[in-house]
């Protein structure tokens, strides 16, 4: 198989790690070898899109990512607009993140203070999350890697957040957004993420409190403010806080109820429409409130902002953090 080139930048190509051993790779015939003594792992390059899997770790097969690939091919435009799609288009969303452009822009500022050309890991980063452009605006020179477990319009590299196929320490700044309730160990996923950053990096998080199973199978946990604060205990807080609140939370639950009320899919998808025309208005409570106490007891989604840390919060602080009502 002809060596296919890679779409990294040189500098994130060095920084790339066995997601097995951690030991360096090089490349060869289509492929990147591990170099380690005792591991005999390789992976694949389709489209000039490595796939970096710890297989034994992860619910997700290198083969079947390349098969996936091969046959539509990762660079393979969306299909052309249905009559269908365009009706979709028509009926209001019930989500609505109010917060995410805000903390960008801070993330952004903070980064671009920090280094002179960040490099900037985004985790899950198959499409653009809401407020992600202002990050891209300013690219470069920030620098971003811009991963996922599946491919899509902005996939650079696969890989599974389990195990992250970086050099400790190399990025200054790490993107998670609304991915760590599709992982299946969030905790071991976040040990990763402070692994790859550098000293006083900069993550920024977004994960789901009230929220019904969305991805199907791919969805696993939620956390309220204060546990999704313990997720990240190794880190320092610039700020935290709702990203979408109780009116979100309310809606997608008022829908996820109608929808349980049939298994016949033409009934459900009659439910659908009738609930999210029932129910649009419900988000836009959640721009008047924003930061109130009755938020951080009943949100649709929290985010956490901060830095590595040296050192840990103890559960004896974590619950003087408590900012809500009940
Ligand atoms: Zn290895």
């Amino acid at each position: 198989m002809p060596s296919e080139p890679m779409g990294l930048s040189t500098g994130l190509q060095s920084a790339l790690r066995c997601p097995v051993c951690q030991s360096s790779l090089e490349s060869a015939a289509g492929r990147l070898r591990c170099l380690g003594d005792h591991c005999t792992a390789t992976f694949p390059v389709v489209g000039g899109i490595p796939i970096l899997l710890n297989e034994e770790r992860s619910i997700f097969s290198i083969e079947s990512l390349a098969d996936q690939a091969r046959s539509r091919g990762p660079d393979a435009s969306p299909p052309a607009f249905s009559p269908r799609d365009v009706l979709k288009r028509l009926i209001p969303g019930l989500s609505l993140n109010v917060a995410g452009r805000d903390n960008f822009r801070t993330y952004t500022d903070l980064l671009l203070k920090s280094a002179a050309s960040p490099r900037v890991l985004v985790v899950g980063g198959k499409n653009e999350g809401e407020g992600f452009d202002v990050l891209l605006s300013s690219a470069p020179p920030i620098e971003l890697a811009e991963t996922d477990v599946v491919f899509g319009p902005r996939t650079m590299l696969i890989c599974d957040s389990h195990d992250l196929p970086f050099q400790s320490g190399y990025f200054d700044g790490v993107v998670v957004q609304a991915v760590l309730e599709h992982v299946v160990d969030p905790f071991r996923c976040v040990e990763e993420i402070y692994r790859v950053l550098r000293p006083d990096g900069l993550v920024y998080a977004e994960t789901p409190f009230i929220q019904q199973v969305h991805e199907g199978r791919f969805d696993f946990t939620r956390f309220t403010h204060l546990g999704h604060r313990r997720l990240f205990r190794r880190f320092n807080e610039i700020s935290s806080g709702a990203v979408c609140g109780t009116g979100m939370a309310l809606a997608w639950t008022y829908r996820y109820f109608l929808l349980s009320l049939s298994d016949s899919p033409l009934l459900r998808n009659l439910l659908d429409t009738f609930a999210r025309f029932t129910a649009f208005p419900l988000k836009w409570f959640d721009r008047y409130t924003s930061g109130r106490a009755g938020v951080f007891d009943a949100a649709s989604a929290y985010y956490f902002l901060g830095t590595k840390s040296d050192s840990v919060l103890s559960d004896r602080e974590l619950i003087k953090l408590y900012r809500g009502r009940i």
